[in-house]
């Protein structure tokens, strides 16, 4: 049986990167923008050119020793591991890091949506002999309402109370963006107020 090249802390073990590393690393790959993957004071950045403007926008220009974007379905070789980055349909930017080395492709998918959202690239599927999938609302307890059922509901509401203001809570880097773009889908093309700490 082959020797895993990657360990349970994500470190890639030939090259010595780490995937979205909770401490500063000397070498991260970084799959997207939000602050539970995407962390200041790495040595070298690896990550898509989206996800790089995200993070310098988010944490400043000098987050990172130096940045070395790489772009969707464009393997990187680095040492004998080779890196590609495949969308994976989360926020603008978001990526899957594929990584093969000596003829075992392991696949890391970060957050991953396959729902439509014209805000982040569709996501796409990767072969693999390895999977490591992030969870979240995995448990079948999660059953979400369809995104255009809901904007359909919430601009009832605001027909039926035109005198009242909706407030709409979402996270600021990506939920956001979705949500704007939902309700413009939906018809919405009147002003959308955003509270300050959305800005950025
Ligand atoms: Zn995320």
């Amino acid at each position: 049986m082959a020797t895993p090249f990657l360990d349970r802390d994500l470190r890639v073990i030939p090259i010595d990167a780490y995937i979205d590393p909770p401490q500063p690393r000397a070498r991260a790959i970084i799959t997207h923008g939000h602050s539970d993957h995407a962390r200041s004071g790495h040595g070298a950045v690896l990550a898509t050119p989206d996800t790089i403007a995200i993070m310098k926008v988010r944490y400043g220009e000098d987050c990172a020793g130096q940045f070395q974007p790489l772009e969707f379905n464009t393997p990187l070789q680095v040492d004998d591991v080779t890196i590609t980055l495949v969308p994976a349909g989360h926020i603008l930017g978001s990526a899957q890091v594929v990584m093969e080395h000596r003829g075992q492709r392991a696949v890391f998918t970060g957050d991953y949506k396959r729902l439509p959202d014209r805000t982040a690239q569709p996501f796409e599927l990767a072969e693999c002999d390895l999977f490591i999938t992030e969870a979240t609302f995995g448990l079948p307890v999660f059953q979400h309402p369809r995104p255009l059922d809901e904007m359909a509901r919430l601009l009832r509401s605001v027909a039926a109370f035109p005198e009242r203001s909706h407030v709409i809570g979402s996270y600021a880097l990506g939920k956001a963006q979705r949500v704007i773009a939902l309700l413009r889908d939906a018809g919405w093309d009147a002003p959308i107020y955003l509270h300050g700490a959305m800005i950025r």
